[in-house]
């Protein structure tokens, strides 16, 4: 009698459990996913992903750079008088160190985006840190000075780069919208942005891809020239990644 009680819990057990167990795992999964990619995500690390609402301004941020092709960008950001922020590759700025230097000395601000671009996810934390900490002295060396924000490459975080940016100082950026440069035309990518675009809008757009040379980064550049004159006939101001977290009014 009690071996009989004993089974028929156990195969209550057993059934429960079949019904409960995939959606917890399947939570768990949407939950991990969210935290590696998810634009408001902190569970990897302190992360922005817009600015004030308040402020009628946007941050145009260009990953993957600098490229050869960074100067034709300078130039359309210096028609619109736009300040942007740029998140570059260490590996990139050592390619092209006088191409890093002009970014700056054109006033705009720049982010680490690793060394190596590379996907995060199952690394171990110390090869996370170290990809950065490289970049970091890259941009010591090259620029005079260490960027305080960062972006992970293709937006994803783990485990470690919370311990990472509180070692490195490095503040995370995700994007309110992202244009998909490097995959739909120039139409579509001005689509995407002018549609999301508002006060407080991060934007993240690519002046490179990955670490490669010499990209073809041609529908970035006719995107931008078609994005910064509709957006300022918005009313809307062009700000660096950090005034636009902290807008002086
Ligand atoms: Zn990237």
């Amino acid at each position: 009698m009690i071996d009989g009680v004993a089974k028929y819990v156990n195969t209550q057990i057993c059934d429960h459990l079949r019904v409960i167990v995939p959606p917890i795992l399947a939570a768990g999964a949407g939950v991990l996913a969210y935290g590696v990619r998810g634009r408001s995500s902190q569970i990897f690390g302190p992360s922005v992903w817009r600015g004030d609402p308040r402020h009628n301004a946007v941050a145009i941020t260009f990953d993957d750079g600098p490229s050869e092709s960074t100067p034709l960008l300078l130039d359309t950001l210096r028609q619109y008088g736009a300040s942007a922020t740029f998140f570059q590759c260490g590996s990139n700025v050592r390619r092209l160190p006088a191409i890093a230097r002009e970014v700056q000395a054109a006033g705009h601000e720049i982010g680490n985006h690793s060394d190596s671009h590379p996907l995060c996810c199952f690394r171990a934390p110390a090869f996370i840190h170290d990809d950065f900490a490289r970049a970091q002295l890259t941009f010591e060396q090259t620029l005079g000075t260490a960027p305080s924000l960062m972006r992970a490459p293709f937006g994803v975080r783990w485990f470690g780069y919370r311990d990472m940016q509180a070692k490195l100082g490095l503040r995370g950026v995700m994007w309110t919208v992202i244009g998909l440069d490097w995959k739909l035309s120039a139409e579509a990518v001005c689509n995407r942005v002018l549609r999301a675009a508002s006060n407080g809008t991060i934007v993240c757009l690519h002046d490179g891809r990955g670490c490669t040379a010499r990209p073809d980064i041609r529908v970035s550049l006719e995107a931008v020239k078609r994005i910064l004159p509709t957006l300022l006939e918005r009313g809307l101001r062009f700000e660096t990644v950090s005034q636009i977290l902290c807008p002086v009014t």
